[in-house]
């Protein structure tokens, strides 16, 4: 029987309607501040919070609806890059610091991370945990403005500066003006639109994968990488899988492990990056099939819990002042600018099947300089992230999130030193003492 109408409780107010129509020649809405970060992935992040801090206003803007870039919606899943290698994980000291470790303290006291210690050290993370830090931390800084579900559509330059971008979002177009700009889009997007040079990968791919997390893992009965990875080998081709190599990393305590057993192209394609997302997705049910099947004790009532946003590893990138090299990288070169630095393998996800995986040893360190983050023609524009300037391989190791959130805390730290002039006059050695936690610390 239908629930008799409380007519006392329905006046006059909530009844009526307001008619509104668009009015003519309205303009977009318009923002404006010191910096504006295109990207608020892990890079984008952390320059946002590190420029907020040093008492400059900034814009966070991303085409997605929510914070965290690839670290939270393609679930990543782990930490690289933060420490260093070797035979003795006491002895593995941190490498970047600034928003690192805000992270791992607070996730370490929720338990929503786990480190995994070997020859080299990484850390597992929960992508909710790690997304409601994004959040809180942003929230927390007045300076920040963020606007999500924006995409870049054109830059405005004058000379070598950029002044302005453009944006469409569903509430209408957005127009930012700013002292300085961050291209933290790992496409180099911002770069690209105000038509300076970029780079891309002259032969094949380097291609993405599509990360999932699977919840009731047996994770005593987990088998370690290696048995999984020989069994791939073996049988990988039984179940359709195109790569036939991966990992399923399981989280004690939590029953869930993070799968990456897929490759997968990345276009820079309007449709063909829809196509080769859902093929991702099929690809790594395929791969969850293998696991349950295969392992029965530690998979076999596994189920999906999440799908990650198609993961992009190398696309478009910035030209550089400086392309940084892979005999730079394999050779540990120091630089005067360097402002991040890891040891990293050379992770190069070139083949459908497999991908390179070229360790260092034990003391091993790379840099990347701060001349790597900026485009030559343009004076108030910097990249940090994945795509900064480096060879197919060097860029293979150095855009971890390790050195990415060293790159942010960098980028904001140069715009501060610059203070109007350009980011080219900034002077070296105040730039790397600035940043010398993530560069020259070892503790
Ligand atoms: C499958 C996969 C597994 C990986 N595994 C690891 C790992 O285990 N450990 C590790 O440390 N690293 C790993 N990496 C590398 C690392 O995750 C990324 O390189 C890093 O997260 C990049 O961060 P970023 O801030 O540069 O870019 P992203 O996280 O890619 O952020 C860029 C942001 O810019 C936004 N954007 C782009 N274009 C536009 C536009 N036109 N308009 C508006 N917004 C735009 C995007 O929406 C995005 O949110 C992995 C990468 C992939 C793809």
């Amino acid at each position: 029987m239908a629930k008799k109408l409380d007519i006392r409780r329905l006046d006059e107010a909530k009844t009526e309607t307001r008619v509104v129509a668009r009015e003519s020649g309205s303009g977009p809405w318009k923002l404006r501040a010191n910096t504006c970060v295109l990207g608020a992935g892990i890079g984008g992040v952390s320059a946002a919070i590190e420029s907020a801090r040093l008492g400059h206003s900034v814009v966070l803007v991303d085409g997605l609806p929510s914070l965290g870039g690839q670290a939270v919606n393609g679930i990543v899943g782990t930490f690289c890059g933060l420490f260093a290698n070797g035979p003795d994980p006491s002895q593995h000291y941190q490498f970047t610091h600034g928003i690192a470790d805000e992270i791992l303290r607070e996730l370490d006291s929720q338990g929503a991370i786990h480190y995994r210690r070997g020859q080299w050290t990484t850390v597992l993370y929960d992508e909710v945990a790690l997304g409601r830090w994004v959040e809180n931390a942003v929230a927390r800084e007045d300076n920040i403005t963020p606007l999500l579900g924006a995409i870049l559509q054109a830059v405005d330059t004058d000379g070598r500066r950029v002044t302005g971008l453009h944006f469409a979002t569903r509430f209408g177009d957005v127009h930012i003006e700013a002292d300085y700009f961050v291209d933290a889009s790992g496409d180099a997007a911002l770069t690209y639109l105000a038509g300076l040079p970029c780079r891309t990968p002259a032969q094949g791919n380097v291609f993405g994968s599509q990360m999932v997390v699977i919840e009731g893992v047996d994770i005593d009965r987990s088998p370690d990488r290696t048995t999984i990875a020989d069994r791939l080998k073996a049988v990988g081709a039984d179940y359709g899988l195109l790569r036939r190599e991966g990992f399923a990393f399981s989280f004690p305590g939590r029953g869930t492990a993070l799968v990456n057993m897929t490759h997968v192209e990345t276009p820079l394609h309007p449709t063909e990056i829809v196509s080769r997302g859902l093929e991702g997705k099929s690809q790594a049910d395929k791969a969850i099939q293998f696991l349950q099947k295969e392992f029965p004790d530690a998979f076999g009532r596994a189920s999906v819990r999440s799908y990650g946003q198609l993961g992009i590893r190398q696309t478009r990138w910035i030209v550089g002042a400086k392309q940084l090299t892979l005999e730079e990288v394999l050779a540990g070169e120091q630089f005067d600018d360097a402002v991040a630095r890891t040891a990293w393998a050379i992770e190069l996800h070139d083949k459908q099947d497999s991908h390179i995986f070229h360790t260092f040893g034990e003391g091993h360190v790379h840099y990347v300089p701060f001349r790597s983050m900026t485009p030559p023609d343009a004076d108030n524009l910097v990249a940090v992230g994945r795509c900064v300037d480096g060879d197919v391989a060097a860029l293979s190791s150095v855009r971890v999130m390790g050195p990415c959130i060293a790159m942010g805390a960098a980028a904001a730290n140069a715009i501060d030193l610059a203070d109007g002039a350009s980011l080219h006059s900034v002077d070296a050695a105040q730039l790397r003492a600035r940043v010398h936690d993530n560069v020259d610390r070892r503790d």
